[in-house]
């Protein structure tokens, strides 16, 4: 999701008491960052951020920490979470290759990717966030238990998704390429801006949940 440049947008992430601005300050200590002992779950790429104020607002006893890279986009974010003022939900601006810089080991309960960018050419695999060496990442940062939440409707994405679990040392815990019409893996889905957009082209929704 890229939108224009939005003069400013810097300035006022910079300001925003709703965007971390130098989160890796936090490392290992981001319970004290919410003020209490909640579990803290992640979307990387989180887009104008609506799937993860919308968990936040069913979730008040669950921290919610949305990451993006561009700022015109996040700035979306921070305008709404103006509006909705949720106390359990906070914003960063930063590329999630450096995330293990930002989260201590085990400190993230789970990890949220919703349409990430697919990287099409071979040769960017190692960019896509459901790569191995994401996964690698991911494993450093989330509890013992704790999940990976995959859904996209890229076809090509999701099948090279699936094809890093095992190599990565992961397991499929649960899997649909049809999301919307698995009465069980549906049970409580919380829409993304783009799960909404593309659903209603007709294009259905994959899912993976992967632990270690
Ligand atoms: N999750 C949202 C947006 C999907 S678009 C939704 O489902 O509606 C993917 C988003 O991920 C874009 O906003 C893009 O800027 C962001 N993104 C892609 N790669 C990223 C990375 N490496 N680090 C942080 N954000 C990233």
């Amino acid at each position: 999701m890229r939108l224009r440049n939005v003069p400013g947008s810097r300035e006022v992430i910079a300001e925003s008491k709703y965007a971390v601005s130098e989160p890796e300050k936090n490392k290992g200590i981001w319970k004290e960052y919410f003020g209490n002992d909640n579990p803290i779950r992640i979307e990387i790429g989180m887009g104008k951020g609506r799937f993860i104020m919308d968990q936040a607002e069913l979730n008040p006893d669950v921290n919610y920490i949305g990451i993006e890279k561009y700022s015109s986009v996040l700035l979306r974010a921070i305008q709404k979470e103006e509006e909705r003022q949720l106390p359990n939900v906070c914003f960063i601006r930063m590329e999630a290759e450096t995330i293990t810089e930002v989260f201590d080991k085990g400190e993230v309960d789970r990890i949220y990717l919703n349409f990430s960018d697919p990287w099409p050419k071979d040769r960017h695999a190692k960019r896509r966030l459901p790569s191995r060496e994401f996964l690698r990442r991911y494993d450093e940062i989330l509890k013992k238990d704790g999940v990976v939440e995959f859904k996209t409707d890229n076809v090509d994405l999701f099948a090279f998704a699936l094809e890093e679990v095992e190599p990565a040392g992961w397991k499929l815990d649960a899997v649909t390429h049809d999301l919307h019409n698995d009465s069980v893996m549906n049970e409580g889905n919380v829409m993304t801006e783009y799960e909404e957009k593309f659903s209603s082209k007709g294009n259905p929704i994959c899912k993976y949940i992967i632990s270690r």
